[in-house]
């Protein structure tokens, strides 16, 4: 009973570490970035900021962290341990996986296939598959979640992921994912599913080279005991 009770405590926590919003407002030519709340005064001059006219009025920096569940038929990536404001670095591995039309989460990894862990994907990056201009009208036809989800359980039922044939690097989270995409049968997605290499350079890549300046500024304002001053 103990042990229940201490888990739920950590796992509240962490939600509450993701939850955390870095806010931002201008005075004496300096932003001055805090953590969560706003201090009651600027840093440099110590007029209070609540009785102060501010060029900008004070915001929260928009965080490029989203819950998976909230994007239905998306392809959604996070950290393999641990969350991306606290553990990612450039070298940490990234899991993959796909939404279904209800938002539930679809994946693929060493204990084989699952789609029970949305407390997991509670901050992670959704990638931008509707932008290309060719998808537009795919995306937006009514009947495009109902296929999708056809395709996503053809992918789920398929043999070719079960954990007796999960491997590191031939069949991994990403091997579902392509996989997937390829039984779309459909511009763009089956080209993207082609090269694993391509896919990273279009689709990967622009998303954690966003959210690592974010999760540096988040960093910072938190190594400075939740309050920093920039020229
Ligand atoms: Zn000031």
């Amino acid at each position: 009973m103990e042990r229940d009770i201490e888990e739920e405590n950590t796992v509240e926590g962490d939600a509450m570490k993701l939850k955390r919003s870095i806010l931002c407002f201008e005075h004496c030519e300096k932003r001055i970035f805090s953590m969560d709340e706003l201090p009651s005064c600027c840093l440099i001059c110590d007029t209070p900021i609540f009785n102060c006219q501010l060029k900008i009025p004070p915001f929260a920096v928009p965080s490029p962290f989203q819950r998976a569940t909230d994007f239905p038929c998306s392809i959604v990536i996070k950290p393999t341990k641990g969350n991306f404001l606290e553990d990612y670095t450039n070298k940490s591995n990234l899991h993959i996986a796909i939404t279904n039309s209800d938002g539930i989460i679809f994946e693929f990894d060493r204990g084989g296939l699952r789609c029970d862990r949305a407390e997991e994907w509670n901050s992670c990056l959704v990638l931008d598959l509707g932008d290309d201009p060719l998808l537009q009208d795919i995306v937006e036809d009514p009947d495009w979640g109902e296929y999708w989800d056809l395709c996503l359980d053809k992918t789920y039922s398929s043999n070719k992921f079960s954990k007796e044939s999960y491997d590191e690097d031939e069949n991994n989270c990403f091997n579902f994912v392509l996989t997937f995409l390829t039984s779309l049968n459909q511009a763009p997605f089956t080209g993207w599913a082609a090269s694993k290499v391509e896919f990273c350079q279009k689709l990967i890549l622009p998303k954690t080279v966003m959210a690592a300046k974010y999760i540096m500024l988040y960093r910072k304002v938190r190594d400075h005991q939740g309050i920093m001053v920039v020229d």
